[in-house]
């Protein structure tokens, strides 16, 4: 029998609770999190708890179990959405997106690892070198990626500070030929800025502590984190994670997945910049703005590759063009302030993301006959930052927490609202179920003129006029929990030009090709740059159009406790995650539905062997008869309905009792 069935452990699927509410619902939950059972079904959709603690259910072993194998057959994990994702892709040649949602530490990024570390071991038999080869590029990724988007938060100590999405092609032998990664709005404040207890991205330090002496020396950097005044803002420059190991760690991911040692050096430089930045002090002397520690100045006039001249003019002078005059306008020593700060958050967010376009160019199909003649179905794996509520919360949380609700309501359409149309499509009488409709949310954000975003952008080009105050009111203070303190600012995202004709005139060709816009002179510049919510949500839109065209698997994490016990069962914390996520409506639509479907030629060649009807075929007038004739004579017809082309199971039990008759013949 099926772990399905052992009482001891819980219900392994939420639908099979005897009553629907939220009390049932959370003493299963915490029965099955103490009982070490992390996963729970709600038909197909995965609730895992974030145990905190090692799981020895990873393993070559657990992978066999699952592979090939149907949902039902087994219990609840990972594996078996990432094996029913990879089936829909291979058999039905559909394109599947897996979506991982949930708070911060909740789980998510450990998920989408060990979703794509199965993929890559059940795919390639036959060894293929060109395969092994995409297949270690994609599991390298992470690394480098975690390494430069990824920060201790009081959270979580590996906090990712970016959202992925990440796509995996495959051949038609269901091999993985390549991939795509995009990225989404890096938390870029964290360079210069960090929460008490918290820490800048791992790599600064890895950089300082594992760095060896003489990469260190050459970017007169010193060993010791808190020399620096950006990373050590957040009074916290250790962490759980050993920074030493993971610079070689990191360094030879680069390697592997082909950064050019030039390549390596200037990511060092960038970040040995932006350290240096981090220690520049700007004085007065009458009117003349000034720094006051010139031999830093000298230093990242160095590592950039541009005359020291250069920089010390881009930080206390901008180049603003009146009328047909140009002329150079010093700063005060807080606009320099200002200055230097967006340059560091701008350097590092620019390498971020060409970091990312690097791998993409390894990873992607290369194969011209496969992209174009071949089939080439994708399975998109999505781990994005969840809702975050702070003391503080800013611009970036006010940005993250709308991405959730537009994921939020694309799992609404997707989950409750298509589950009902498939039901009127084939035919089966349905009762409408209610649930909340987030759709206002996303509106009210989103919308032309409208929404906030539109009246933030709005507020930003009205340059010096609308203060945030002024922004706050003009909200009618709609966002009544979050601080608009910066939103202006970081919304209109500034990063004086004479910047970015200072990088992009570097020697260094590595960093000038982060710079491309550098190229435009002063009297060129004209266009207003898109600001940072407009970008962010076009880009949650793409997103979203993206992943509504494929056939979407979910996995909702959920974080126990707030100090990362593999004991503690939060029943507050976790209940309040159960309702933001939905999920009791989920199981509610899930169990007035029915927990499987499938199309009447499928049924019959799993299940034919059970009946002398239909063993070893069947001549009745249609293969839906069949099935009617099969399920008859084995006592389940009250449990199922009869679409147009599928078969309706309503309680997995009968799927249950359906695969323990199959395994007696077979
Ligand atoms: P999120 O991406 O949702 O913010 P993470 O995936 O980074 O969260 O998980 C936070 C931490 O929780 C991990 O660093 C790890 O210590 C622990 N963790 C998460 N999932 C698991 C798991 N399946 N098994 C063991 N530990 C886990
Ligand atoms: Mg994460």
């Amino acid at each position: 029998m099926a772990e399905h069935e052992s009482l001891e452990f819980g219900k392994a699927d939420f639908v099979l609770l005897d009553n629907v509410s939220l009390e049932e619902f959370m003493a299963n939950l915490k029965l099955r999190f103490e009982k070490g059972r992390i996963y729970t079904y709600i038909g197909e959709v995965v609730v895992s708890v974030n145990p905190y603690r090692a799981m020895n259910i990873y393993g070559r072993d657990t992978i066999e179990q699952y592979k090939g194998r149907e949902l039902y057959e087994r219990p609840p994990h990972l594996f078996a959405i990432a094996d029913a994702a990879y089936k829909a892709m291979k058999r039905r040649n559909k394109d599947t997106c897996i979506v991982i949602s949930g708070e911060s530490g909740a789980g998510k990024t450990e998920a989408s690892k060990y979703i794509m570390q199965y993929i890559a071991a059940i795919t390639n038999p036959g060894q293929r070198a060109e395969v092994e080869r995409v297949k270690n590029m994609l599991l390298k990724s992470n690394c480098v990626l975690e390494a430069f988007g990824n920060a201790k938060t009081n959270r979580n100590d590996n906090s990712s500070r970016f959202g992925k999405y990440m796509d995996i092609n495959f051949d038609f032998k269901g091999d993985p030929i390549g991939g795509h990664i995009n990225n989404y709005l890096l938390e870029k404040s964290r360079v210069i800025f960090q929460q008490e207890g918290e820490r800048s991205f791992h790599s600064f330090y890895q950089l300082v502590k594992g760095g060896p002496d003489s990469l260190l020396r050459s970017l007169h950097v010193s060993k010791d984190p808190t020399a620096y005044n950006y990373i050590r803002v957040g009074g916290q420059v250790k962490s759980s994670i050993n920074d030493t190991a993971d610079f070689k760690a990191v360094a030879d991911a680069m390697k592997v997945i082909g950064f050019t040692a030039e390549e390596i050096q200037t990511v060092y430089k960038i970040l040995a910049s932006i350290l240096h930045l981090g220690n520049l002090r700007f004085g007065v002397d009458g009117d003349t703005t000034l720094i006051e520690n010139p031999k830093v100045v000298e230093l990242i006039g160095g590592l950039l590759a541009t005359k020291e001249e250069s920089v010390e003019k881009a930080l206390l002078y901008r180049t603003v063009a009146t009328g047909r005059d140009v002329i150079d306008k010093q700063h005060t020593a807080q606009e320099a302030g200002y200055g230097r700060d967006a340059l560091a958050k701008a350097m590092y967010e620019r390498m971020f993301c060409w970091i990312v376009g690097r791998i993409n160019d390894v990873i992607e199909v290369k194969n011209y006959d496969a992209k174009v003649h071949g089939k080439n179905t994708v399975i998109g794996v999505l781990d994005i930052y969840g809702f975050e509520i702070f003391q503080n919360n800013s611009f970036e949380q006010f940005c993250i927490n709308y991405c959730n609700e537009k994921l939020q309501q694309l799992f609404i359409q997707l989950v409750l609202t298509q589950e009902q149309e498939e039901y009127q499509r084939e035919g089966i009488p349905w009762k409408h179920i209610d649930y909340f409709n987030n759709q206002v949310i996303v509106d009210l954000v989103e919308l032309q003129h409208k929404g906030i975003f539109s009246v933030l952008d709005e507020a930003c080009m009205n340059v010096g006029k609308v203060t945030d105050e002024v922004f706050l009111q003009g909200l009618n203070s709609k966002l009544a929990k979050y601080s608009v303190v910066g939103f202006i600012d970081k919304n209109k995202d500034t990063l004086f030009q004479d910047f970015k004709r200072l990088l992009y005139n570097s020697s260094n060709p590595v960093l000038k090709v982060m710079w491309p816009e550098g190229k435009l002179s002063i009297t060129e510049v004209t266009k207003r740059p898109l600001t940072a919510a407009t970008l962010f949500k076009n880009s949650m839109i793409a997103l979203v159009e993206n992943l509504a065209c494929k056939e979407p698997y979910y996995v909702r994490c959920i974080k126990p406790n707030e100090v990362k016990s593999p004991l503690l069962f939060e029943q507050e914390r976790c209940r309040h995650q159960v309702e933001y996520l939905g999920l009791l409506e989920n199981v509610r639509v899930r169990r007035a539905g029915f927990a499987n479907r499938q199309e009447y030629p499928r049924f019959l060649q799993r299940y034919k062997m059970i009946s002398e009807f239909t063993w070893p075929n069947h001549d009745l007038r249609s293969d839906r008869e069949a099935v009617k004739m099969l399920l008859q004579s084995c006592g389940l017809e009250h449990d199922v309905a009869y679409g147009k082309t599928k078969v309706f199971i309503r309680t997995p039990r009968t799927l249950f009792s359906l695969e323990e008759q199959r395994a007696e013949m077979v």
